[in-house]
């Protein structure tokens, strides 16, 4: 994987070479610099900054847009996108399972939003892992798409006229932005062109002296349609802030596969608070058999039960970080003497408060399947919104390195 131009001096670099352009009158070859900001690293820096967490978002938009961004996004309806298309493939692999004996190696099922984990398992546990990571793209890529694909197209730009910045809670997902399947080799352009994290964030308001707080607010850009524009909020969803959606595909799956109408979530906590499993259950029958796995221990654990054929999950929300992505590696450390646990059960009760977002119910995204897509399960959500993985001895081969 090439890691290249993923910093604050090349995104700074962009910025003043996009504002010479349009100075001297060179406005038509400036590229239309787009920033999509994830929930995660505004909530850090909401905590960081004494912001309410829409504050935050607003001020953020305000200091990215005085660097020079044209459209500032959050990434709800790439979330949206991200848990419609895992429920959906979770479905697939289970009914498939069921028709072959799990042959096809279907399940269980492996979260793929975390770039941390999904390059651990490519590196360190090749084609024995990698059938049973979800083909869904992260939200951060599935942004790259629609940012590239789709919003480019409707203001009259080709991709690669089109700058996207993206800002994150780790340094995994420069790495992810990195990868090949998100590069266009035809137009050299790739879908995120540059991410940067919170705590990159922070270092760069205090190298300039600035607080987030005195930065203007200014709305968040909502160009999917014209009903939210002027009253766009950032929002959660069901569950916790982690970043996964382990939650939402139970629910889904319990009510398409067994008709439950009002499924409970009780997750039980095993050996320590970041492994918990939760079961729909039957006439004392396991229909459903769910666990969310954080932090490298239980990763490493799991991985050890799948090599000896003891896994007896149906679907694994694995994040590399305990907590998940409100823990994230970039986030800003804390302060003043608070512990990070203080900081994250800080930012998960910030996250709680946001209005939550329901994906079924999002019209916008009804709205983008149709126009944009094609519909659902279509050729065009396949190639948009699903990636695939490589060991690395294979990627090394396809990309002619010696390893
Ligand atoms: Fe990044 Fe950690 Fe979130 Fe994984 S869990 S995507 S490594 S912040």
């Amino acid at each position: 994987v090439l890691i290249t131009q993923q910093s604050q001096e090349e995104m700074i670099r962009v910025f003043e070479e996009n504002q010479k352009l349009h100075q001297d009158g060179k406005g038509d070859m400036a590229k239309l610099i787009v920033v999509s900001l994830s929930v995660q690293p505004i909530l850090s820096l909401a905590a960081r900054y004494n912001l309410l967490a829409d504050e935050a978002a607003q001020k953020l938009s305000g200091y990215f847009r005085k660097l020079g961004a044209d459209i500032v996004l959050d990434m709800t309806v790439a979330d949206d996108f991200a848990i419609l298309e895992s429920q959906q493939e979770f479905i697939e692999r289970f009914r498939a399972a069921e028709g072959n004996g799990n042959t096809s190696k279907s399940l269980p099922m492996l979260a793929s939003s975390c770039p941390g984990w999904v390059c651990y398992a490519e590196k360190t546990h090749g084609n024995l892992i990698l059938p049973y990571i979800s083909t869904t793209k992260s939200p951060q890529q599935i942004m790259g798409s629609l940012v590239k694909y789709h919003l480019a197209a409707q203001l009259g730009k080709k991709p690669d006229a089109v700058y996207h910045l993206t800002l994150m809670p780790c340094y995994d997902k420069k790495l992810e932005a990195s990868r090949e399947d998100f590069f266009n080799q035809e137009l050299q352009t790739r879908d995120v062109d540059c991410v940067i994290t919170a705590v990159e964030l922070e270092q760069l308001l205090e190298s300039e002296g600035h607080s987030l707080s005195a930065v203007n607010a200014v709305p968040l850009d909502f160009p999917w349609s014209k009903i939210q524009s002027s009253t766009q909020s950032i929002t959660s969803h069901k569950g916790s802030g982690s970043g996964g959606y382990a939650d939402h595909i139970f629910l889904h799956a319990a009510t398409e596969l067994f008709t439950e109408s009002e499924p409970k979530l009780e997750y039980k906590s095993l050996r320590n608070p970041d492994f918990r499993e939760v079961t729909l259950e039957r006439d004392g029958k396991v229909l459903l058999r769910f666990a969310i796995a954080n932090g490298f221990r239980n990763i490493q654990n799991l991985v050890q039960k799948m090599k000896r054929g003891k896994c007896i999950y149906h679907y694994v929300e694995i994040m590399a970080c305990p907590s998940g992505c409100l823990n994230g590696g970039a986030q800003v450390r804390p302060q003043d003497g608070t512990s990070p646990r203080e900081l994250t059960m800080k930012l998960e009760s910030l996250y709680q408060s946001l209005p939550k977002q329901v994906p079924e119910k999002n019209s916008v995204v009804s709205e983008l399947y149709k126009a944009w897509l094609g519909g659902s399960q279509s050729d065009k959500c396949s190639s948009l919104l699903h990636t695939q993985y490589l060991a690395v001895e294979k990627m090394a081969t396809a990309l002619n390195i010696k390893w």
